[in-house]
């Protein structure tokens, strides 16, 4: 179920419009057009105050799953 960008409420589909209705604000979008805007949400939150700790945590990931494989790679 899609979900609304603006209200995060449910939305839901109207074949008559092609469109998704969002059933508490009532934002009407097609397909397309939700994608774009989860796109832009997405990358306001990357481009945010957030940036360098998602970084950090991402970099941080990266080498648990490193040092995993490395260790992993050792036993054979
Ligand atoms: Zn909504």
């Amino acid at each position: 179920m899609a979900r609304c960008p603006e209200c995060a409420g449910k939305m839901e589909y109207e074949s008559a419009t092609k469109s998704l209705i969002c059933s508490s604000c009532g934002l009407s979008l097609k397909r397309s057009e939700l994608d774009d805007y989860w796109k832009k949400i997405k990358r306001q939150n990357i481009d945010g105050d957030d940036e360098y700790q998602q970084k950090k945590s991402r970099r941080k990931e990266w080498l648990e799953w490193y040092s995993k494989s490395k260790a992993e790679k050792e036993k054979y």
